[in-house]
């Protein structure tokens, strides 16, 4: 089959190939695990974190992808209640715990990282680990779900909003356009702000219903009970800690900050960021639960994401330009 392997670590800003083409063997699916031929693979900013190095993975080479749509193509002996041809998708968590917290744990193998993703025509999951999407989604709309929608939904729930209660979003890519259609359904009367550096994500924001859009380091109308912060960088922690009101939480979403502008944290003053029980909250690896929660409610709304697709052998354009270039939606891989 063909993939899309990851041999080395590098920077993607000074290689724009950093994965490589291959042929390798269609992987065997063991006695609890599922074969899936994969139809379509979101590109998520965690490829670059394990690319460059901020998440390596512990054995190289590697296939990348974590937002990954197939169909059974094989089961393995003991696997029950999934059938042949069945459309399932998988997520970070390739095989955990099962605990309701195996996402906070070490043990957990990573999809696309610890064991191989979907950057290739094929791929073998845990069965438990496979989540059916539901019929109305395509391929490719369902891909980004598993991971940035899903994770949005975890940052949602985790801000603890009510309804009529005011969110905002800082950065504004392929997990916050799904936020805020989920936001307008389940809080249908929360106003929404959406803070962004750039004004092709501000105008994208807005036409999607942001309630007012500005840039980060601008100050909302009103203190925000709620943020939802999924940059890669630190300022627009300090930014939102400044809109949040007294009791309000940031929820940080994001695997891990780049350190080029860590010293916007200097500026954070106790009494204007932090004063008044204004709280921080990361969140982390979503689980399949979460996935499995998330999928139906993102058919009824029905969540739509903005997708921009490229066949496997893209890959890499597809990272070089999630790395250098404001995002305005989701990028997928087509593959089978
Ligand atoms: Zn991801």
């Amino acid at each position: 089959m063909r993939a899309m392997q990851m041999t080395r670590i590098v920077s993607v800003a000074e290689d724009d190939a950093p994965l490589t083409l291959t042929e390798v063997p269609t992987p065997e699916c063991g006695p609890d695990e599922l074969l899936l031929r994969v139809h379509a693979c979101g590109v998520c900013h965690t490829e670059l974190d394990e690319i460059e190095g901020r998440t390596p993975p512990p054995r190289l080479p590697v296939i990348p992808g974590h937002e990954v749509v197939g169909s059974v193509a094989a089961l393995g002996r003991d696997v029950r209640g999934h059938q042949l041809g069945d459309r399932v998708g998988v997520g970070w968590i390739h095989r955990g715990s099962g605990a309701a917290d195996e996402n906070l744990t070490a043990d957990f193998e990573a999809t696309g990282r610890d064991a191989n993703g979907g950057y290739a025509e094929y791929m073998s999951v845990p069965a438990a680990y496979a989540i059916p999407i539901p019929e109305s989604f395509s391929d490719e709309q369902a891909a980004p779900l598993m991971c940035a929608g899903a994770i949005g939904y975890r940052a949602l729930r985790l801000t603890g909003l009510e309804n009529g209660q005011s969110l905002g979003l800082t950065g504004f890519g392929g997990s916050a356009h799904i936020v805020l259609q989920l936001t307008r359904h389940l809080y249908p009367d929360s106003p929404i702000a959406v803070f962004a550096r750039d004004e092709k994500s501000r105008a994208f924001a807005a036409s999607l219903g942001a309630d007012w859009v500005g840039h980060t380091t601008d100050r909302a109308p009103h203190p925000l009970r709620a943020i939802i912060d999924t940059t890669p960088a630190w300022t627009p922690v300090r930014e939102a800690l400044a809109n949040l009101s007294p009791g309000g939480r940031l929820v940080i979403n994001a695997i891990r900050k780049e350190d080029s502008d860590k010293e916007a944290l200097l500026g954070i003053s106790y009494h204007e960021h932090l004063w008044l029980e204004r709280e921080i909250k990361s969140v982390a690896n979503i689980t399949a639960r979460d996935i499995a929660e998330f999928l139906p409610i993102a058919a009824q709304i029905p969540i739509r994401s903005t997708v921009e697709v490229f066949p496997l052998e893209r890959a890499n354009e597809a990272l070089v330009a999630l790395k250098r270039a404001p995002v305005t939606g989701a990028k997928v891989l087509k593959i089978l």
